[in-house]
């Protein structure tokens, strides 16, 4: 069965809504893309997979374990040990280094803090910007920044990175290399992927598409050309 699965959900702000019904399920491993125009759900089908946001109807299910029932304890502790979050912008704090930023989750979930700052700087050589551990994003350009947040996101292991728009704010080129940097070293460690984007070449990243439209995915599917 799938790793995360959503089946009819439902989601409204007041009386809009924004999904009108919409299944979608998630393999352990798989990098899905989510695509489809500007208000069309993305972001409220990723915040309700990611156990962020509610929904009004329909289930959730992490591991065959119905999510919508938990309390939100649960569901935040299931955030910080099995889910990565990645955002368009704005995630590091500006006042630690590179290297205190991606040792922040291993330090919230008890590790200690020599083993925190190694895998930190693990993770930054990963994603080439080990030479910026002692930096402040302040001092940094918009993809260092970036992979630096992807690196913050990858080293709790995650099982699933929740990643929205992630390059939205970056120049195509930079973009570009930084989606591809978040793809392989999500697949080096086997963590599945929900990628929420508007880049064009989006069958170079992903194993499937979800194409959604007014709230629901699109029958016609392959909205930006993914072959699955
Ligand atoms: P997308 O990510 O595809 O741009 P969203 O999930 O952000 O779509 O939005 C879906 C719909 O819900 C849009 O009509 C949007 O205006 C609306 N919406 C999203 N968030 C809110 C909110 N916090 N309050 C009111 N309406 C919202
Ligand atoms: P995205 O880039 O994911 O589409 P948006 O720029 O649409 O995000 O939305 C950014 C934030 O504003 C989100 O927190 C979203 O929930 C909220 N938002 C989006 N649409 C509305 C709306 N119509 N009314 C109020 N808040 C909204």
């Amino acid at each position: 069965s799938a790793l995360l699965a959503a089946a009819a959900i439902t989601r409204s702000y007041g009386n809009t809504p924004a999904l009108r019904g919409v299944d979608f399920a998630l393999a352990e491993g798989e990098i899905v893309a989510v695509t489809g125009p500007s208000g069309c759900g993305k972001s409220t089908l990723l915040h309700c997979l990611a156990g962020i946001l509610r929904a009004d109807a329909g289930t959730i299910t992490y591991r065959d374990q119905d999510i919508g029932l938990w309390s939100e304890a649960a569901r935040s502790r299931l955030r910080r040990t099995e889910f990565g979050v990645l955002f368009q912008f704005g995630q590091l704090v500006p006042e630690l280094t590179a290297v205190e930023n991606v040792a922040l989750p291993l330090l919230l979930a008890g590790s200690g803090r020599r083993e925190a700052r190694e895998a930190a700087l693990g993770w930054l050589d990963r994603l080439g910007v080990a030479d910026l551990a002692e930096q402040r994003p302040g001092a940094m350009s918009g993809g260092q920044q970036q992979r630096c947040a992807v690196a913050r996101a990858l080293v709790t292991e995650p099982r699933v990175l929740f990643a929205d728009e992630p390059t939205g704010a970056l120049d195509a080129l930079t973009g570009e290399q930084v989606l591809g940097e978040i793809v392989r070293t999500a697949r080096d460690q086997g963590t599945a992927v929900v990628l929420v984007t508007h880049e064009p070449r989006v069958s170079a990243y992903a194993d499937r598409e979800v194409a959604l439209r007014d709230g629901v995915v699109d029958p016609t599917g392959l909205g930006l050309g993914v072959t699955a």
